[in-house]
């Protein structure tokens, strides 16, 4: 219960990050923040109980680097494919990375040149460009920005049904 997932909110309510329930009681404790969801009951202990938190909002607002950067990697990539083959739509966990611009004729390995794809589509693709072997993307491929500011990494398992009002998109 201590290790599950809060969501921290800047003062501004804006999702600020993640932490875990043992950080956020300290938080709360020394009125550093304050809880707005309550996630799964009470810790108890012998003096005292104490709500566990889900949603916290930081009782001073924090300023962090406006960009946000984003790594890019396989999950980033297919994350924002929506697990959607670039090609043919098909939606599936079974995909690749495609360098739409193939390596070899200096295709940069960028959010612009990196797309999903599906297995039958890379096969068929074959290290061609899209021209090459009659494929069609069915977007342009483009950095993620979500908000710029936060954004949930995408090996985190579940959202907690009580932070969806807080999260933007
Ligand atoms: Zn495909």
């Amino acid at each position: 219960m201590i290790n599950l997932p809060v969501l921290v909110l800047n003062q501004s309510y804006e999702p600020f990050n993640i932490c875990r329930v043992r950080r956020a009681v300290v938080l709360l404790y020394q009125n550093k923040a304050e809880m707005l969801e309550n996630g799964s009951g009470f810790i108890h202990s012998a003096n005292f109980e104490f709500p566990v938190p889900s949603v916290i909002r930081l009782a001073f607002m924090i300023k962090r680097p406006r960009r946000y950067e984003r790594k890019l990697t396989r999950l980033e990539i297919f994350r924002r494919d929506h697990y959607t083959c670039q090609y043919c739509s098909k939606e599936t966990q079974q995909l690749t990375l495609d360098h739409v611009i193939p390596r070899y004729q200096d295709g940069q390995h960028t959010w612009e040149n990196v797309v999903s794809a599906c297995v039958a589509c890379n096969r068929r693709k074959a290290g061609r460009t899209p021209q090459e072997a009659g494929m069609r993307l069915i977007r342009q491929p483009s950095r993620p920005h979500g908000n710029g500011l936060f954004y949930i990494p995408a090996h985190y398992p579940h959202i907690r049904g009580e932070w969806q009002k807080y999260l933007p998109g």
